[in-house]
């Protein structure tokens, strides 16, 4: 069902071909992670609701794919956090920015920032380092779900604090993130979204959880998780 509807998407003008491949990858990651939420996983979503609860100016980033796959999902967090929603896309046109806002009003967004970029991301070439100054460009804690590494790069240089949603451990987004969550998206949104609600007032809590979090940590037992996994399927052959 979701490849259909991915498929559906890239007819609409959505989602982009090179998307699907995206997807592909992802798909392949989360089969090795047995298609559920792995401990550290769970751990970084916890780390990043932490970190949204303490920003200043937090951002949930939006592009074609975490649009078509969790635009619910996705509105729901930032109304939960709260935190501004920004549409930012590799392949740009005006058509398709409108599309995919028009897209996220439909679904419930309010506010959705993208339309106007007076600003650009540093260190990136092309039309995605467009943005907005009140949303991607000021923000101090920011969300990329499905991220390319040299804008996940980039946005690190700026110095913010960077939460990926990437099944693949091993990506430039993963090993650059500030919090690297390897989890499907869905999955993810709806964690984190939980654990907003639950650590919200709880300041000592977030501090605790911010003071001890390694992005090192969980990059290092997601990768082992799989190795685990793997080896699993070996013996019982
Ligand atoms: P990088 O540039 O970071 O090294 P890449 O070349 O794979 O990685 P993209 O294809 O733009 O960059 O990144 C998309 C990433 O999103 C992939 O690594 C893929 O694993 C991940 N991904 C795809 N679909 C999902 C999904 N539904 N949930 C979470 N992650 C996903």
């Amino acid at each position: 069902m979701v490849r259909e509807h991915l498929a559906d998407m890239v007819e609409q003008g959505l989602v982009t071909p090179t998307g699907l491949i995206s997807h592909g990858r992802g798909e392949a990651f989360d089969y090795l992670m047995g298609e559920k939420t792995i401990a550290p996983a769970l751990e970084a979503e916890r780390a990043a609701a932490a970190f949204l609860l303490k920003a200043q100016r937090p951002m949930v980033c939006v592009n074609g794919n975490s649009v078509a796959l969790d635009p619910k999902g996705l509105i729901g967090l930032a109304k939960a956090v709260p935190a501004k929603m920004e549409v930012n896309i590799f392949h740009r046109t005006e058509e398709r920015m409108e599309q995919l806002i028009a897209y996220m009003e439909s679904q419930g967004a309010e506010g959705i920032l993208g339309r106007n970029p007076d600003s650009r991301i540093p260190n990136l070439t092309s039309d995605r380092a467009l943005c907005t100054k009140e949303g991607i460009y000021d923000s101090d804690v920011i969300v990329v779900p499905i991220e390319d590494g040299d804008r996940a790069e980039a946005l690190i240089a700026m110095g913010k604090i960077v939460i990926s949603i990437d099944l693949n451990p091993l990506s430039r987004t993963s090993k650059v993130a500030s919090v690297p969550i390897s989890d499907e998206i869905t999955r993810a949104v709806a964690n984190i979204t939980r654990f907003v609600e639950e650590l919200r007032g709880n300041d000592a809590e977030i501090e605790r959880i911010i003071g001890s979090y390694s992005s090192k940590a969980t990059r290092r037992d997601t990768i082992q998780c799989i190795c685990d996994a793997l080896m699993s399927e070996f013996k019982e052959d």
